[in-house]
């Protein structure tokens, strides 16, 4: 029980400690998810604005170049009339593409693909672009739609360039020719170039069926590479036309944080991607010091838990020594109480015992008017006793009439003592002063029983025996002295008559039958 309140403490440090700990860290843990939970949200919201407005810029380009093809479809007739006017860098369309920087070039063929007019100086020998897919999808479908096409090289200058074109037919609705205006890829390369992002993020721009026309920073060798497998295609367009999300990237299969967003007005797709293991070194790197200052704090309080709690325990066994020395210290006092109250020889009560027992008794007697009664006994021609058979047998004897005596059948409150040399007193609270005689003759007659030898006694009998003086007080007047000497007084009574017998206060003497008489 005592070592089970002594080691709470303990525990409920521990617990305590344990669950400082477990608080700290999950806490910590919690608030570092949220933080890149935070900046995850943050970057797909930045890819969401730069792909729209990179849609944006996308559209004004492509819108600029459509208006320029509706003014050259407008002036067909006047260039198929007179293409020379048109064609050649002091012509009509070089003037258009001067106006727009993102022009390479602008085109007119006619129904065979052959080159009929170009804002080109340079124009190849037997030029003539009916391979070409524009040119295909053109001559087969009767459609006033701006075409955009995969990326091609130009045959004029090498570049790599965007066909964006549109069909010209003649007045019977016939199919007569095709013009195009090619948008140089460096444009977008230039323009893209001007965010300050990551080696590893991306901003690309694709048709709508996934084919890559431009996508930074990546080599020329991905421009016309198709993304289908991409999340993008597979799932994300299909839900919303501007979104974002994180993604595998199906080009070179780092993952990223996406923002998107498809053209309004063209079939083109913009992009934005965020390298998510980049990003992620560049949070850590951020919340580092705060993560090491968390980890030193809880630390910190680990170590003084454990330091509190060495104390703690320290002083628990310091308790528990002391209670194990109070408790020797108790049982020692315990001891020695009991020597101090009992008498060596006979294990009975001593006479300092019987005079604090007697004072209560008495003090008891004058409070509440009971009696209070006290035999003296005294062991009959013992210096006899002694002088024959010598002091050790003395006090064998002594100690044997103490056994008889500590064994009569008395009541809790009475109590037996050797008052001194070979006397004994029974004290008997609340006893009549009939009823202490009875004792007394027990007494007596125990002690006759017993049948000790005793070869230098003056009575017949040759055993030991002993002779008693009975003494009652009671009320108010009672006290210590008066009950011992009518006690001393009943016993000198007792012995004058014979011994081996009782003597009462008032002289009485009674004297049990003896075995011889009996
Ligand atoms: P009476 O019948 O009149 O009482 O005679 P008595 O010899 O018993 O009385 P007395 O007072 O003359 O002698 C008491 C003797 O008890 C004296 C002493 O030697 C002996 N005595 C007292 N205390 C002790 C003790 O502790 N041990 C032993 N062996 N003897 C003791
Ligand atoms: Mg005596
Ligand atoms: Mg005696």
């Amino acid at each position: 029980m005592r070592s089970k309140t002594i080691r709470a403490p303990d525990t409920v440090m521990l617990t305590f400690l344990l669950l400082i700990t477990l608080a700290v860290t999950v806490i910590s843990g919690w608030s570092l998810w949220q933080s890149w939970q935070h900046n995850v949200e943050e970057t797909e919201r930045q890819a969401r604005n730069q792909s729209i407005s990179l849609a944006r810029q996308a559209e004004d380009t492509f819108l600029q170049v459509q208006l320029t093809l509706d003014e050259m479809s407008r002036r067909a007739d006047d260039i198929f009339a007179n293409p020379a006017a048109w064609r050649g860098i002091r012509g009509l369309l070089a003037q258009q593409q001067r106006q727009l920087p993102q022009l390479h070039g602008l085109f007119v063929y006619d129904t065979q693909g052959d080159w009929l007019a170009t804002s080109s100086s340079y124009v190849p020998a037997q030029a003539n672009n009916a391979d070409r897919d524009y040119f295909t999808w053109h001559s087969q479908h009767n459609d006033d739609r701006l075409h955009i096409g995969r990326v091609i090289r130009s045959r004029s200058t090498g570049d790599l360039v965007i066909p964006v074109s549109v069909r010209l037919n003649n007045n019977e609705g016939r199919f007569r020719g095709v013009a195009l205006a090619t948008i140089r890829v460096d444009y977008f390369r230039q323009f893209y170039g001007y965010y300050e992002m990551g080696p590893t993020d991306t901003l690309g721009l694709t048709l709508a069926d996934s084919t890559v026309l431009y996508v930074r920073p990546f080599s020329d060798a991905f421009i016309n590479k198709t993304l289908a497998s991409s999340p993008l295609f597979t799932r994300m367009l299909k839900i919303s036309p501007v979104g974002g999300g994180t993604w595998r990237s199906a080009l070179d299969g780092v993952t990223r944080i996406f923002g998107y967003a498809s053209l309004a007005r063209y079939p083109l797709v913009v992009s934005a991607g965020y390298d998510r293991s980049s990003l992620r070194a560049v949070w850590w790197r951020n919340n580092l010091p705060v993560l090491a200052l968390n980890g030193v704090l809880l630390c910190a309080v680990f170590v003084f838990g454990i330091l509190v709690l060495r104390q703690i325990r320290a002083s628990l066994r310091y308790q528990r020594e002391l209670i194990v020395l109070r408790d020797e210290l108790t049982r020692s006092n315990h001891i020695l109480q009991d020597l101090a109250l009992v008498d060596g020889l006979t294990g009975l009560g001593n006479r300092r015992q019987f005079d604090i027992y007697l004072e209560q008794c008495v003090a008891r007697s004058t409070k509440t008017g009971v009696p209070v009664s006290l035999i003296l006994c005294d062991i009959d021609f013992f210096k006899a006793y002694n002088d024959t058979l010598g002091h050790v047998a003395g006090d064998q004897c002594l100690a044997a009439v103490g056994e008889i005596l500590r064994y009569l059948p008395l009541r809790n409150t009475d109590r037996v003592s050797r008052y001194g040399g070979e006397e004994f007193a029974i004290i008997l609270p609340g006893a009549s002063e009939y009823a202490a005689e009875q004792v007394a003759l027990r007494a007596v007659m125990a002690v006759r029983n017993a049948a000790l030898p005793h070869p230098a006694t003056q009575l017949a009998t040759k055993f030991l025996t002993i002779s008693a003086g009975v003494g009652t007080v009671a009320g108010e007047s009672a006290s210590v002295a008066t009950l011992k000497n009518m006690a001393d007084e009943a016993l000198y009574q007792a012995k004058h008559a014979g011994r081996d017998c009782i003597a009462t206060q008032s002289g009485r003497c009674d004297l049990p039958p003896s075995p011889l008489e009996a």
